[in-house]
């Protein structure tokens, strides 16, 4: 007889999901289900368990969005099920669980968590993975609770269709499910086997080449098989049908095969299209399900990140948190990541990015005892060339990610590679081949990782991390069935299960010197994350600075004054803005609740954060009526020493003038800089009189605001599609211009434009003294899908950008010549970017602002214009329709004639706005840097609550630098130590102590020496 492929193939699928499906289970009965609607938020098991149940039937519609319904399910296990307190051998007694499961992926559907009447969790249903076994059958009666919860399908059938599903207040109370079967019911354990046979030879059947020798065994085989199975009989000749198939299964993998470390995951997005509160709900019923396929597969490892949810789960399931504790001193559940959570990497700043991991690894320290040493980062945005060096300092050897594989543009060139950070770190990283961190195991996933693996001629070895992720389950029992028949198979990779340690451990040993990746790793997609939900960015920016300057104030307090330092409190608003920085919340890609929440919980940072400096200020400055100004800046401010607090010095510069022009504008002028405005509030013309130099182009206008259409083709919140740029309104016309503040310190401009429905106000200022143009735009945003630019055509001859990222910065082109120049037409940038010639530069600093774009053109005269702008605002549809709606306040600092050193300057004093105080007395820095380049990041006490001093510095020029830091307290020790604060073995620390009479005193020293954008942390013991 004749093969034909194709028609063999439908023949086996049919066989597979109409025969052998449908026998997995030989019998059902139904149970009695009565069920509870939550009337709110949900409950804890204890206050369920006591309320009035209604019974229930298959198809009762249940469920609102974000609602909870509670099932209590009973009835009685047959008898003939039930042999001397066991199933009959080769079948297995499960309750099988409907809640009324879509087509959806799993984890965007609704999810349900089984408990028995004791209290005790046992695991969770879900669309492929709804079975509970009765392991005890000895009373033959079954009594268990669903703690159902019915999530909304955000994502609709096409991911990016508006939907008011995603708040409470729009929600509506319609029930969104409708209960299926519910039932006690015998499986079939070896047609359930026939079934992982099937899935995996069929899978690999259809991956081999059509001439291959082994694709014509298995078919063969599979032919001969259902030749011997009875379609009517399953459950009789399922034993024989696997015996016809055991040579092809037993034919070992090629010598040369690929290997597959298969690490068990769940990547479950901290919050996304649902709020923190349900994926915590998440986290529990998949840490269960997972602890329940330990309790079967005593091999099979589970690796999970992210800090916060082990702290979630010991607050709100310390029984299921002692049942993990355990599972990791086994070694099965396996800690990684070393962060908070799994945070974007592009707009943390660079104390945050380091506390990310400082919080991760102490968690996973204190209560487990172990160090992880990996950070785990499948799914962010881009990550930010300041990690190799963060991670290095934190301890860890690895890092791990796949999300470059969804660049638009251009394939990254390796898979196991050195990853070298902006200041020369290296960093050994692996990019699992497989392009997913939710694989099933499939044959076509495990052969795909294979032929994509670009470094298989030199390693042998992937990861595959698999399971369900965001609570659809985490790895099923499917899944281990699979990777057992993957062990050793011919025509497949060879698929072991364990941890990504034993993956890096081996690879470290196989290649040592891999290829090497340098600089940031910029992902090619999703480059409206820099600007979408721009509240929540600001909530970011300004919780940093004020955490900033808590702990400065506060360290400062305990040390000068012998105040208490908040260790407590923190702590907690660390860990709160930390969890913001989560990768899908900073970046704007969440659901309204979770940014209304995010939002929310930023104000209530900021107060609690205001209070704790109001003390540690009060107790620093005593009474009195000085006017005091606090400079939590790393450099002198206005006569304020850096880090220091004194009365702020009289200005001699010369006074500021204003002048109307002709056409209605007006002109500004400090004898450093003249800036013509236009009366629509561009800048004319702005002249850098220090330079005898004009900085905007002959022709063009800056400070435009440019409205853009914004309509991605896909993932609303998270793109900016290119083409956007095709179509801009400049907003020149004014709806009114006048000067609202002058006076010799400063002159100010008010702007109003309308468009739309929204309005933008910009305040426009110089004052004495400076030559930078400050521009503060207040926009009442009711536009939806457009993007807001703030646009400064410069006349500089720039090739290249740098734009601050955590600890340093990072220069991006700004031509287009190759398609990776092309694909940065977004870029994120913090606090600052810098464009420059040799001798002149501009910088461009901003509070709040990420998104950028920098562009070159030519001017009228035939030169370059390099032109920055600043993305302030944009409105996507989904997954927040509100997204963006009402008020933002951005802050823009034009400063002409700047290098580098001035754009870190200016980046500090936009985000840590003058802060003036009542009191007795100045208050002398803790410590003091002799060379400006050396900026200081942190001043803290140490996390071990010793009452050492932490101070923590970095090269900001992107240059070798030497510099003395001066204690001016009294210093027993000076040492350098790591993110963790543990001592370092370094020589980039030389100290000199300070005595009088042989006592510590003010003036130990600690000669610094400092590779280009080095980061180091001194751990100071008080004298
Ligand atoms: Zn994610």
């Amino acid at each position: 007889m004749h093969t034909d492929p194709d028609l063999f193939d439908r023949r086996i699928d049919r066989f597979v999901t109409e025969r052998v499906v449908s026998a997995l289970y030989r019998e059902h009965v139904p149970l009695t289900v009565t069920a509870w609607d939550v009337p709110d938020e949900p409950v804890p098991f204890v206050e369920a368990l006591g309320q009035g149940y209604s019974p229930v039937a298959p198809g009762h519609r249940w469920g609102p969005a974000w609602g909870t319904t509670w099932f209590h399910l009973t009835g009685e296990v047959p008898a003939a099920w039930v042999d001397e307190g066991a199933a009959p051998v080769g079948t297995a007694v499960e309750v099988v669980v409907d809640l009324g499961f879509s087509g959806v992926q799993p984890g965007f559907q609704a999810e349900g968590m089984v408990w028995t009447p004791s209290g005790e969790i046992v695991k969770a249903v879900s669309p492929y993975n709804h079975a509970v076994p009765v392991r005890d059958l000895s009373s033959g009666h079954v009594d268990l609770l669903v703690e159902a919860a019915s999530n909304p399908n955000i994502a609709g059938d096409s991911w990016f269709t508006p939907t008011p599903l995603g708040r409470r207040g729009t929600a509506g109370p319609d029930p969104l499910y409708a209960l299926g079967d519910v039932t006690v019911s015998l499986r079939d354990v070896t047609v359930w086997e026939l079934h992982q046979d099937l899935l995996v030879l069929v899978g690999l059947m259809r991956e081999l080449p059509a001439d291959s020798t082994r694709r014509a065994r298995i078919t063969a085989a599979l032919e001969r098989m259902l030749d011997v199975v009875d379609p009517h009989d399953l459950a009789g000749t399922s034993q024989a049908a696997r015996d016809v198939l055991r040579p092809v299964l037993d034919s070992p993998a090629h010598a040369s095969a690929h290997r597959v470390v298969a690490v068990g995951h769940a990547h479950i997005d901290s919050a996304w299209l649902w709020p923190t509160r349900e994926t915590i709900r998440k986290c529990a019923r998949t840490f269960a399900n997972v602890l329940h396929l330990m309790d079967d597969n005593p091999d099979f490892v589970f690796a999970c990140s992210s800090a916060q949810q082990y702290a979630w789960v010991k607050e709100f399931y310390p029984e299921l948190f002692e049942r993990i504790r355990e599972k990791v001193a086994a070694g099965q559940f396996v800690p990684v990541g070393s962060m908070w959570v799994e945070s974007d990497t592009n707009m943390p700043g660079g104390e945050a990015m380091a506390r990310q991991l400082v919080a991760g690894k102490r968690f996973f320290a204190e209560e487990f005892g172990l160090e992880t040493n990996d950070v785990w980062l499948p799914d962010s945005f881009g990550y930010s060339g300041a990690l190799p060096q963060l991670v290095r300092l934190a301890g860890c050897d690895w890092f791990l990610s796949q999300k470059l594989s969804w660049n638009e543009t251009n394939t990254m060139p390796h898979h196991t590679f050195t990853w070298e950070g902006i200041d020369g770190s290296r960093v050994l990283t692996h990019f699992p081949p497989v392009d997913t961190y939710i694989s099933r195991l499939s044959a076509a996933e495990l052969t795909h990782a294979e032929r994509n693996f670009a470094e298989k001629g030199v390693a042998s070895s992937s990861i595959v991390p698999f399971g369900w992720g965001d609570g659809g389950g985490g790895p099923t029992r499917d899944m281990v069935a699979a990777a057992r028949r993957f062990a050793d198979l011919e025509g497949a990779p060879k698929v072991e299960l364990g941890s990504p340690n034993e993956f890096f451990t081996r690879t470290e040993a196989e290649i040592p010197s891999p290829p090497v990746w340098s600089g940031e790793m910029y992902l090619e997609f999703h480059r409206g994350t820099y600007t979408s939900q721009a509240r929540t960015k600001a909530g970011n920016r300004r919780s940093e600075h004020l955490l900033r300057e808590t702990e400065l104030w506060g360290a400062t307090a305990a040390v000068r004054g012998g105040a208490d330092y908040p260790y407590e409190d923190l702590q907690a608003q660390w860990r709160t803005v930390l969890l913001n920085q989560f990768h899908d919340i900073l970046p704007g890609s969440s659901i309204g609740w979770v940014h209304e929440q995010a939002e929310q919980s930023y104000a209530e940072v900021a107060e609690a954060l205001e209070k704790l400096l109001e003390q540690s200020t009060a107790a620093l400055v005593g009474q009195g009526e000085l006017e005091l100004v606090l400079n939590a800046a790393p450099h002198a401010r206005d006569g304020v020493p850096a880090l220091g607090v004194a009365v702020l010095e009289a200005s001699t510069a010369d006074p500021v003038t204003v002048t109307v022009l002709d056409d209605g504008g007006r002109r500004l002028a400090n004898g450093l800089v003249q800036v013509d405005l236009t009366p629509g509030g561009q800048v004319r013309r702005l002249l850098d009189l220090r330079h005898d130099r004009d900085v905007v182009p002959a022709g063009t206008l800056a400070n435009v605001l440019q409205l853009h259409r914004d309509t991605p083709r896909q993932w609303d919140a998270w793109d900016i599609d290119v083409d956007y740029r095709r179509v801009v309104t400049d907003l020149l016309e004014a709806t009114s211009l006048e000067v609202v503040e002058s006076s010799d310190s400063a002159v100010t401009v008010e702007v109003v434009h309308e468009t739309g429905a929204s309005r933008i106000v910009q305040r426009i200022t110089l004052s004495a003294g400076s030559p930078a143009l400050e521009v503060v735009t207040d926009v009442d945003w009711h536009e939806q899908q457009k993007l807001l630019k703030l646009a400064f055509p410069l006349a500089v001859h720039a090739d290249r950008s740098a734009s601050e990222t955590q600890f340093g910065h990072v220069f991006r082109p700004t031509h287009s010549n190759t398609s990776w120049d092309a694909a940065k037409f977004e870029i994120c940038a913090h606090r600052w970017v810098h464009v420059g010639e040799p001798g002149y530069g501009v910088a461009i600093s901003n509070a709040v602002t990420y998104g950028h774009d920098v562009q070159r053109g030519v001017g009228e005269d035939g030169s370059t214009v390099t032109t920055v702008r600043q993305s302030l605002v944009r409105a996507p549809l989904f997954p927040d329709p509100l997204a963006d709606q009402g008020a933002h306040h951005v802050v823009t600092l034009l400063h002409p004639g700047a290098g580098i050193a001035e754009a870190v300057t200016d980046g500090y004093r936009t985000n840590l706005p003058r802060r003036v105080v009542r009191g007795g007395r100045g208050v002398e820095p803790l410590v003091q840097v002799s060379d400006s380049s050396v900026v200081v990041e942190a001043v803290k006490l140490a996390e071990d609550r010793s009452g050492d001093v932490v101070v923590r510095l970095y090269e900001s020029q992107g240059a070798q630098a030497r510099a003395t830091l001066t204690c001016l307290f009294p210093a027993v020790e000076i040492r350098a130590v790591d993110l963790l604060e543990r001592d370092l073995d370094s020589t980039d620390v030389e100290t000199s102590l300070a005595e009088t009479d042989g006592t510590a005193a003010p003036g130990s020293t600690a000669r610094l020496s400092l590779r280009p954008f080095q980061v180091l942390t001194l751990r100071i013991t008080r004298g």
